[in-house]
């Protein structure tokens, strides 16, 4: 993902003290060595968009459209999320970052949305750090009156964090949530990323007037930007946002136009995010043949060959920039990971092509996007460290970890009141 390295068929790649010091061929060093033969050597998967506190809701809402979710999960009092207990955010995190691990994603940009109290957010946090997965944590705090969410009254808990923040942290925190000028101005001051959800034209239009207030710019990563006018792409485009795409939630709750082919048109930096597995798969395999078939089902060149506007058909390389190097940037942190550059931190995937699935390999990009799986994730770095290995995770007891994620969904279903299996649809209107 480095132009400057290149691909290599055969080659080495040198860390010392969690950093990328050299990659090419035949590097000679006093090392440790981890046998890499029969391997696809990546950067690690970047997830610019996720809500891990929901991992024990798996599936929860599969066959739902957006209203279904959106009213059953935070509307009343007895909605789903308003049942976390800061126990169930920690195990909910914890699961959530050690499935991204296990699939090869090594950086999960996290926007908690339940941070009701600043213990859930600490438990949120607390989760996180112990899976050793790196994260960007967007605390999502409401300010006022934001129907259907309750107040996440604690904005400027902000400041806790940065001011607690551990040395050598693989989370870096930031603020998100919605399109709200209060929270776009805390982040300018405090010059912090955002990561924000722009759901449709509406919340489009409400970009086009903050940039008339001077709020917007490069640090901004815009969610989902579904439907949007051709005004406020322009802004995003002018501001030199960031653009994150869900296609699997998006397709699965109907949410709109997707925002890819206008990302694309505009050179505008497109990443992947699984937003909540309440809703769609975590692994990115799914989410960059999905992005990858929704481009090409709506491309068809053949047909059209003499039409200008016919968009180009994406190539597979596109899609793995993408879930690597986009991800990086609309993470905010590509100055550290989404590519295998000297001077990085090693966050590294290894990928078996020794089985069925994968092998023999004659387009390394095109056996990693639409042949393989998370069977095939071997091995995983993140900052050096080998999280997991041989297939399986380091140090992890994953059946302890799945024993507390089912109490946690039986308690908050409970508590909710609502069916804890869905049988067929859960559909309110
Ligand atoms: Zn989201």
């Amino acid at each position: 993902m480095d132009p400057t390295v290149g691909d290599l068929e055969v080659g080495d790649v040198l860390i010392e003290d969690g950093e990328i010091m050299a990659v090419g061929r035949d590097l000679a060093a006093e090392a440790a060595e981890l046998d890499c033969s029969g391997k696809i050597v990546l950067p690690g998967f970047v997830n610019s968009h996720h809500h891990m506190f929901q991992t024990a809701l798996r599936s929860y809402w599969a066959d739902a459209l957006d209203l279904d979710y959106f009213m059953q999960s935070r509307f009343g009092p007895d909605a789903l999320f308003h049942q976390y207990t800061p126990d169930d955010v920690y195990w909910g995190e914890l699961g959530g970052a050690l499935e991204n691990l296990a699939a090869g994603t090594t950086t999960v940009v996290d926007t908690s949305q339940c941070s009701y109290t600043p213990e859930h957010t600490d438990a949120a946090l607390d989760g996180i750090r112990q899976s050793g997965l790196r994260c960007v944590f967007s605390l999502s705090p409401c300010f006022g009156d934001h129907e259907p969410d309750p107040s996440y009254a604690h904005p400027h808990d902000i400041h806790r964090l940065l001011s607690a923040r551990p040395a050598d942290d693989l989370v870096h925190p930031a603020l998100g949530y919605h399109v709200d000028d209060e929270l776009f101005r805390l982040a300018r001051d405090l010059e912090l990323p955002v990561f924000a959800h722009v759901n449709d034209a509406g919340s489009g239009h409400h970009l086009e007037t903050m940039d008339a207030e001077g709020l917007l710019g490069p640090w901004i990563t815009y969610i989902h930007c579904l439907d949007l006018d051709d005004t406020t792409w322009k802004v995003i485009e002018r501001t030199g946002g960031k653009v994150s795409i869900s296609v699997m939630a998006e397709q699965t709750l109907a949410m709109g136009r997707p925002a890819l082919q206008p990302a694309l048109d505009r050179g505008i930096s497109v990443s992947l995010g699984s937003d909540a597995v309440s809703i769609a798969p975590v692994d990115f395999f799914s989410q960059m043949r999905a992005t990858y078939l929704l481009q090409r089902s709506s491309v068809p060149v053949l047909a059209h060959r003499d039409d200008p506007d016919t968009p180009a058909p994406l190539h597979i390389r596109d899609v793995l920039r993408m879930a690597t190097l986009g991800g990086a940037q609309a993470a905010q942190i590509d100055h550290l990971v989404g590519s295998l550059t000297p001077g990085k931190r090693a966050d590294i995937v290894l990928l078996n092509t020794r089985t069925l699935n994968a092998g023999p390999v004659h387009h390394a990009a095109g056996t990693v996007v639409q042949m393989m799986d998370t069977s095939n994730v071997d091995t995983v770095l993140v900052d050096g460290r080998i999280v997991k290995r041989d297939g399986r995770l380091v140090g992890v007891d994953t059946g302890n970890v799945l024993d507390h994620l089912t109490r946690s969904a039986a308690g908050v279903i409970s508590r909710a009141g609502v069916p804890s299996i869905v049988l067929g649809s859960c559909r309110t209107r």
